[in-house]
């Protein structure tokens, strides 16, 4: 395998050496710190630091290199040599539930995979390429846009086009918004297919004009969003979204060097009974070949068998191909980057290194969240949400975790993440929610009726979704029960008081004019003598002429019964502001 070569402009930031080469950033400043350096993830580190660092390190098969001229390599992309060739666009397929998402995918798939080749593929697939016009297009189905964000966070560029889908019948929704924000905050570029045009009550130009309202404005309107209407379920009009498709990718100029070490990303990972753990990989730069060695996060693996989407055996895969690898000797998480390396040592040091970094960063992290609870005070433990996560795969339960970590809980309740684990819910996961009031979610899986029996001896809470905004709207509510209420008091009248007729320790009769709005039996009153405020009361019922009457309003003159939780003693003068106070639940 040829060496790896780093160039560095001047200084490289430890963000971007991290990235280089395949390390977690908490590895490099663990590393950097040994070496007496406290560097921050975006510090620039000059060319020898870099050098040195690498060597401790003990990393082979890398080089750095100067470089003169003035481009920075970029945080996202990496630069690309003059002799990169040009690769299949990426595209990631989102929208409001039910618009027909998994429709478009399936029709793309079955009609248009190098034909009749598709036949046979039953189970989920996370990514697929197809053949058009001769040219390939990559697919990617997405467990939720939350699993993209996560990908982000690892500081690369997955996706080139993201095709929205709208149902004309149904317009923009929620998830569409959201779709919309994840397509420009990750920069990718935008098509929409407005969907269902078959449908009675489709109308392509309000759908339009709802979009455009979300800064989507049509190319036939003079924007610059192309928008093509189709019907997934007929088959209407794919051929012009995958032209579309094709033509941006062709303004985009999307473009990858095969020359280098592979790289690219973990897309899904599950175990499977004789196969170990079975990781698919999205290949971003470079070959990826049967017998490399990768490493991924805190794993590395020796490719023993690599296969296309379609699960024919590949020996190598060109940047933008999905496949499916076995040879990870753990499972690597959902968006962690893989890169090639030279030999068995340097993948087992460098995984090693990612893990131990992960793990002081658990355990301090740890650290922290109990001080902080220690700090706050809190004692019985309320304001903390405890949740153990199951999913069918690992890219849903990252998914999950990061989604769930995004909701804001303006620091009033602390997440605590108790446990997470593929598969289905077992009887070790009731075991552990037991007595800590935790919650089990799960996504996409089952729960055993031996499980549902024991979890409801046990007062275990478990629930499953298949969709992951619902799963997160009761998150949001069940946080939203661990805040304190609010209390809200509105004013609802005034009257001046005109005859004291009995004090007594817990009672007051009096009468007076009320003189703004209205005064009923059950509101509260404050007493108030100038400008000092002398109590509270309670008025417990109203009188009008000797006659109990329901309220009395602005300029009538009654009796008031009072109650009080200490002697007040009420004066002719005094004024009675009167007003309902209620606990308001709050929610996030
Ligand atoms: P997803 O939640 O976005 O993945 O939506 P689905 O693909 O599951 O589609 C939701 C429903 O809409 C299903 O019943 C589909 O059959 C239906 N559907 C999807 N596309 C079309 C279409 O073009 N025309 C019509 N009439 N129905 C569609």
């Amino acid at each position: 395998m040829q060496e790896k070569v780093i160039q560095i402009t001047g200084s490289i930031t430890v963000d971007e050496l991290a990235n280089a080469l395949g390390l977690s950033v908490t590895t490099l400043i663990g590393q950097l710190f040994k070496e007496g350096i406290v560097a921050t993830i975006n510090q620039r580190l000059d060319f020898d630091t870099a050098s040195i660092i690498i060597e401790e390190l003990g990393i082979e098969g890398v080089k750095l290199e100067k470089k003169n001229s003035s481009t920075q390599i970029s945080h996202e992309r990496r630069e690309l040599s003059d002799h990169a060739v040009l690769r299949p666009p990426v595209v990631a397929v989102m929208g409001h539930v039910d618009h027909g998402k998994t429709t478009l995918l399936d029709t793309l798939l079955h009609k248009k995979t190098v034909e009749g080749e598709a036949g046979g593929i039953t189970q989920h697939i996370s990514a697929y390429q197809l053949k058009y016009d001769d040219r390939l297009i990559t697919f990617l189905d997405t467990p939720g846009h939350e699993a993209f964000a996560a990908i982000r966070q690892h500081g690369a560029m997955l996706t080139d086009i993201v095709v929205i889908v709208v149902a004309a019948d149904d317009g923009v929704k929620p998830q569409t918004v959201e779709a919309i924000k994840f397509a420009q905050s990750a920069n990718a570029k935008i098509i929409v297919a407005i969907n269902k045009i078959d449908r009675e009550g489709a109308d392509v130009q309000r759908t339009m004009a709802d979009l455009s309202q979300h800064g989507l404005q049509p190319e036939e309107w003079g924007g610059d969003i192309t928008m093509v209407p189709i019907s997934a379920k007929q088959n209407q009009n794919l051929d012009k979204l995958l032209d579309m498709i094709l033509l941006t990718a062709d303004l985009e100029e999307l473009k990858a060097d095969v020359d280098i070490p592979s790289e690219g990303l973990v897309i899904e990972s599950h175990m499977e009974t004789g196969k170990g753990s079975v990781v698919n990989l999205l290949v971003t730069g470079g070959e990826l070949k049967t017998g490399e060695f990768i490493v991924a996060g805190n794993t590395y693996a020796k490719i023993r068998t690599m296969v296309d989407f379609r699960g024919k055996p590949k020996g190598k895969a060109s940047p933008s191909t999905p496949v499916t690898v076995t040879g990870f000797k753990d499972l690597p998480n959902f968006g962690d980057k893989f890169i090639e390396v030279a030999d068995e040592k340097t993948a087992r040091k460098m995984a090693l290194l990612n893990a131990n970094a992960s793990q002081d960063a658990t355990a301090s992290a740890n650290v922290t969240s109990s001080d902080l609870l220690r700090m706050m005070n809190v004692a019985d433990n309320s304001k903390v949400f405890n949740v153990l996560i199951k999913g069918d795969v690992l890219g849903s339960v990252t998914s999950v975790v990061d989604s769930l970590k995004m909701i804001d809980t303006k620091g009033e309740v602390t997440l605590n993440i108790v446990a997470t684990g593929v598969g289905d819910i077992t009887e070790n996961d009731v075991y552990m929610a037991t007595g800590e009031n935790t919650v089990i979610y799960g996504f996409n899986v089952t729960v055993p009726i031996n499980i549902s029996k024991m979890a409801a001896r046990d007062n275990v809470v478990i629930r499953c979704y298949k969709v992951i905004y619902e799963l997160l709207d009761d998150a949001k509510k069940e946080m939203s029960n661990l805040l304190d209420a609010e209390i809200v008091e509105t004013p609802v009248g005034k009257m001046k008081v005109k005859g004291v007729f009995r004090t007594e320790r817990t009672s007051i009769i009096a009468g007076g004019e009320v003189t703004d709005g209205k005064v009923e039996p059950g509101v509260l009153a404050k007493v108030v003598r100038g400008k000092d405020v002398l109590g509270e009361v309670k008025v417990e019922s109203v009188q009008k002429e000797k006659m109990s009457v329901p309220e009395l309003v602005s300029g009538e003159i009654g009796g008031l019964a009072l109650s009080t939780e200490h002697k007040i003693q009420l004066e002719i003068g005094d004024k009675l502001e009167f007003f309902t106070r209620e606990e308001r639940r709050r929610s996030l």
